[in-house]
C-alpha cells in the first residue's frame, strides 16, 4: 500500500481523479481516497496545510492503512538558486527549521522522540524520483527539504533556514510526515515542485504559480508510483 498526503486541494485532486476503484472513506476529519493509483494499491489523501495537520493525518493513514510507503507531494519556497519555479526537489532528508530548544544547549531543530535533527528519508525513492525528473524533462535537485509553521516571504528567514541547515526547499508539512513515518518505521519520500522563492515575492508568486507547481509535482508522483 502507498499513502500519499497532500496539504492542499490542488495538490491531491488530479490523484484522486486519476484513481480508479476507488472509495472516500472518512476517518475523523479526514477523508481517504483509496484504490488503484496506476495499477498499484494506493490511499490519497488532503492532510492540510501546517505540520500539525500533517503529522495527524500521517499517524492516521499509518494506523488505518498500514503503508509500506508514505510519499508526501505538493509545492514549495526555492532555497536554491538550483531549483526555480517548476522545478523538482527530491527530498534527502526532512528538518523542522522551527523547532528551537537551542536556549537549553540543543543543536536547532533537535526533534523531540526522533532525537535527531534531520529525519531520514527513503535513498532508493529519492533516486527513482530523479530518474522520473529527469524522464519527464523537468528539473530536479536533491536534498533536505525544511518544514516549518510558516510561508517564509523574507530573504532573512530565508538566509537562516539555509545557513542552519542547509535545505534546498522550505514548505509546511513535509518534515511532519516524515517524524510520524520515521517513528513508526515507514518509508518515505518528499516530492515538491517549486512555485515561489520563500522571498518578498513570494506573496505573489505563490498564488500565480501554486497550480503550475502542483500539477508537476503530481506528474512525478505518478510516474514515481508506476515505477514501484
Ligand atoms: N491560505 C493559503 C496558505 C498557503 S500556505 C492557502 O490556503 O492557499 C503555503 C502552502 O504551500 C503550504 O502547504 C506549504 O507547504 C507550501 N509552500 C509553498 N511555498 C512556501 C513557502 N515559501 N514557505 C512555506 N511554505 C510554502
Amino acid at each position: 500500500m502507498i499513502g500519499i498526503i497532500g496539504a492542499m486541494k490542488i495538490e491531491v485532486e488530479a490523484l484522486q481523479s486519476a484513481m480508479e476503484d476507488v472509495r472516500a472513506e472518512q476517518v475523523g476529519n479526514l477523508t481517504f481516497f483509496a484504490g488503484k493509483l496506476e495499477g498499484k494499491d494506493a490511499v490519497v489523501v488532503k492532510c492540510g496545510i501546517g505540520k500539525v495537520n500533517a503529522a495527524l493525518c500521517a499517524q492516521t493513514l499509518i494506523l488505518c492503512y498500514h503503508p509500506d510507503i508514505l510519499i508526501n507531494t505538493g509545492v514549495a519556497g526555492t532555497l536554491t538558486d538550483k531549483l526555480s519555479v517548476g522545478d523538482v526537489a527530491v527530498s534527502q532528508g526532512a528538518v523542522q527549521h522551527d523547532l528551537d530548544t537551542t536556549a537549553l544547549g540543543d543543536p536547532a531543530g533537535l526533534v523531540p522522540e526522533a532525537n535527531r535533527v534531520v529525519l531520514p528519508t527513503d535513498e532508493e525513492l529519492a533516486q527513482k524520483a530523479l530518474g522520473c525528473v529527469r524522464a519527464e524533462g523537468l528539473n530536479a535537485c536533491l536534498g533536505v527539504i525544511a518544514s516549518g509553521d510558516v510561508f517564509v516571504s523574507s530573504p532573512e528567514k530565508k538566509a537562516e533556514i539555509v545557513r542552519t541547515f542547509g535545505a534546498v526547499a522550505c514548505e509546511m508539512e513535509g518534515a511532519a510526515i516524515a517524524h510520524a513515518a520515521f517513528l513508526s518505521g515507514v518509508r518515505v519520500l518528499n516530492l515538491r515542485a517549486i512555485s515561489d522563492s520563500a522571498n518578498g515575492d513570494s506573496p505573489v508568486d505563490f498564488p500565480a504559480f501554486c497550480r503550475k507547481a502542483a500539477a508537476h509535482s503530481t506528474r512525478i508522483t505518478r510516474a514515481l508510483v508506476r515505477t514501484l
